[in-house]
């Protein structure tokens, strides 16, 4: 096993560290096992707040210079992510390319684990697409810095239900800005896909007496869904421009875009879906163009994060709850700042991300003994 990076190999090809100065990534580690084929990526952000936290998502990548710049966005979004939500924690994510039905195993995830704790902290990982609780099990053999284990291994499960409890805090300071109260009762809330956030999102909306419509590719889980709650079922093809409150996007990115946006009836877009705008810069316009209020997706699925970050102070769900709810005064506070400003909403969640950093970094850059000395003169300085 040996720590390589593909940098050193192609010196000629510099189109790797241009990606990583334009994006201004810290690092970049290219983890390589023969015996296990493991082939990963670890990419650290950015560590002003603290330790880089984020996923380890298992893909069949076309290209190994698709899983760059996919690691190198994912890790770029959790720095921004970490800083709006308030936590201590930096941006970072890992990738392992290659098919997780076909290589996941044992050994390969906890040579991953190794590499995670060659790191020594810098980066803390957790699960993400293609990987599972159970596999996080396998990581923390080889790792302490592990989150998002099993309950009962002290940690904090499945993040969905934490996700969703976000995202109602999201719709509600979205209505809140739009109707004066946060009352749900009577409002239409129209979600794109059924999965595992609108389980329990479709459940806390019942609590509040709002309206729900439903809609899934997969009919037999959104037919169950409504049946459980009372909710109505749409076809997938219906839920884009469904009469409604709020349009909560719970399955792919990319749902906002020049063939979606013109059909939105709903005043307020919020809900799970990573990634929503195709175009940030483009689709954020025609959003504020055409008078919707959009909550950023990073910002109001920010819970399952919230969650696991709480798991490294010793996981105590009350607590997390609460770190959870102030997701509404967040978002509020986002939405002010983009109506006094006139930018589009991801602009402003952007601004608060950027100061919070650069606020940060003044303050590191007073000298202290501690923070500036390791090793033996560290030691002599801590003892005084
Ligand atoms: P999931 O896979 O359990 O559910 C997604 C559902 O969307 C599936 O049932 C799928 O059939 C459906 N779907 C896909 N395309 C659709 C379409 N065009 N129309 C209607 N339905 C469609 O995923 P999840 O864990 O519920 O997450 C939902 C979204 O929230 C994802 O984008 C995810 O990245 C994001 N997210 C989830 C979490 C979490 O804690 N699970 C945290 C942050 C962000």
């Amino acid at each position: 096993m040996s720590l390589s990076s593909e940098l050193t190999q192609n010196p000629s090809d510099d189109s790797i560290f241009s990606s990583l100065t334009s994006s201004e990534h810290e690092q970049i580690v290219f983890c390589s096992d023969n015996r296990t084929d493991l082939k990963a990526i670890i990419a650290i952000h950015n560590t002003v707040l603290g330790p880089s936290l984020g996923g380890v998502r298992m893909w069949p990548y076309a290209s190994e210079t698709e899983a760059v710049h996919d690691v190198l966005r994912l890790s770029k979004g959790m720095t921004y992510k970490a800083s709006v939500a308030g936590l201590q924690l930096g941006g970072g994510k890992a990738v392992i390319i290659g098919d997780p039905k076909k290589i996941k195993n044992e050994a390969l995830l906890r040579t991953f684990g190794r590499y995670v704790e060659s790191l020594a902290g810098r980066y803390i990982t957790a699960q993400d697409v293609g990987v599972h609780v159970h596999d996080m099990e396998w990581i923390r053999q080889e790792t302490k810095y592990v989150t998002g284990l099993p309950r009962r291994l002290g940690g904090s499960g499945d993040p969905s239900p934490m996700t969703a409890y976000g995202v109602l805090m999201g719709i509600k300071a979205a209505i809140n800005k739009h109707t004066g109260s946060d009352s749900l009762e009577n409002k239409t809330i129209a979600i794109q896909g059924a999965g595992k956030v609108s389980s329990h999102l479709v459940k806390f909306l019942y609590e509040e007496q709002a309206r729900v419509i439903v809609s899934d590719l997969d009919q037999d889980k959104a037919d169950s869904l409504a049946k459980t709650y009372g909710a109505e079922c749409i076809e997938p093809d219906r839920i884009v421009s469904a009469e409604a409150d709020v349009f909560c996007p719970c399955a792919l990115g990319g749902i906002l875009n020049s063939i979606t946006i013109p059909l939105i009836k709903a005043p307020i877009i919020a809900g799970a879906a990573n990634n929503q705008l195709k175009d940030e810069q483009e689709h954020g316009s025609m959003l504020v163009d055409r008078d919707i209020i959009y909550v950023p997706d990073f910002v109001i699925n920010a819970g399952g994060l919230i969650n696991v970050a709480s798991e490294l102070e010793g996981y105590d769900e009350s607590h997390a709850r609460g770190q959870i709810t102030k997701i509404y005064d967040i978002i509020h506070h986002i939405l002010d700042l983009a109506s006094d400003k006139q930018l589009p909403t991801w602009a402003a969640a952007n601004e608060i991300a950027e100061d919070r950093l650069q606020n940060t970094r003044h303050i590191h850059a007073m000298y202290t003994p501690s923070s500036h000395f390791s090793g033996r003169l560290g030691e002599l300085y801590s003892r005084k």
